[in-house]
């Protein structure tokens, strides 16, 4: 496996973890798109989610925020695209567990049926290639996003987001939440800070509360805290190991090969991966040779953040604040 140098997800070890990596420091702003991204082990199997347990005494979760309804993806004009077959809306309350790989519970997916998957984004021109792919075809995916790389392009974000596809949270700076070193609260910044970051990228609206776990390590707490935060955990069913595929064609050909077997699945790609954003049009290609349906899930409410994150990201990083306008346009005193 080659590791490109100063990347968010260069490993210093590599070998043997599934999905996306761990955690090293950020990468610096994206002068060119890495060529790959760690390899992974299978993780042990994670606790079930603790289906809608009481959260703890003294727990504080801030209700979904109002917002305006997600955009609605573009009119379809392409005859006999691979397009949506079916889109299904998830009640995220008590912290459900999606993907086979992890959590067995909800067998919500029809034979055939596929939902499509990226991580590790927003990245430049690889994220925009996956955009126009799914559009091309009419279809969409979850993008599970990292923290720091939405501060980087919250534009490419926002496309994500005005063409209709689903964005959750992939922690803050990648972190394998299964590193001993970190501790508990070191854990929960990191879920709570991407959670933050992503919704500051897309100009104050919050994404859904869809998780997952970088390298699909899941530390038995933090799946716990994400089910008392109401927040999905999303394994997978098929992971494309694109991170160390060498050619765009091999993705594709892990992928149908994986699909093939199990008749449907959650499918894990990178949309941070060049060869992915390649691969893309061919593989949607390929499901819809093989006459498998793509299935939209998107979330009954929005993620609700927590305040003390959302002001520590604009602190932290001095971002700024989602208007630039004078504060004596903004603030106007009425009374005194
Ligand atoms: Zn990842």
């Amino acid at each position: 496996m080659r590791v490109a140098a100063g990347l968010i997800l260069a490993g210093a070890m590599s070998v043997a973890l599934t999905g996306a990596a761990w955690s090293q420091t950020p990468a610096a702003k994206p002068a060119a798109a890495p060529a790959t991204t760690p390899a992974a082990a299978t993780s042990p199997a994670a606790p079930a989610p603790a289906a809608a347990a009481a959260a703890p005494a003294g727990f504080v979760n801030p209700p979904p925020p109002k917002q305006p309804p997600q955009p609605a993806r573009a009119a379809c004009n392409t005859p006999g695209a691979l397009g949506v077959a079916r889109t299904v809306e998830i009640d995220t309350t008590g912290g459900p567990g999606f993907g086979f790989e992890h959590f067995k519970e909800l067998d919500f997916l029809r034979d055939k049926e596929v939902v499509l998957t990226f991580d590790d984004g927003p990245w430049p021109r690889n994220t925009p290639a996956v955009l126009k792919a799914l559009a091309d075809e009419c279809t969409t995916g979850i993008f599970f996003i990292i923290g720091k790389h939405a501060t980087y392009e919250p534009e490419i974000l926002k496309q994500v987001y005005a063409a209709g596809h689903t964005v959750g949270a992939h922690t803050w700076s990648h972190a394998n939440l299964n590193n001993k070193k970190l501790n508990e609260a070191q854990r929960k910044d990191e879920i709570e800070k991407g959670f933050a970051a992503v919704k500051w990228a897309l100009g104050g609206i919050s994404p859904a509360p869809f998780f997952r776990f970088p390298a699909l390590q899941h530390p038995p707490e933090m799946v716990t805290y994400l089910g008392n935060r109401n927040v999905a955990s999303f394994s997978c069913d098929i992971d494309s190991f694109d991170f160390k595929a060498s050619k765009p064609e091999k993705i594709v050909e892990t992928v149908m090969k994986k699909l093939d077997a199990k008749g449907k699945g959650i499918i894990l790609m990178h949309d941070f991966q060049k060869h992915t954003a390649e691969a893309l049009p061919e593989l949607l290609k390929r499901l819809k040779a093989g006459g498998y349906k793509v299935v939209a899930m998107r979330a009954k409410f929005p993620a609700s953040t927590l305040p003390e994150y959302d002001q520590e990201l604009l602190k932290d990083l001095k971002l700024p604040t989602v208007s630039q306008r004078p504060v004596n346009s903004v603030v106007t005193t009425v009374s005194e």
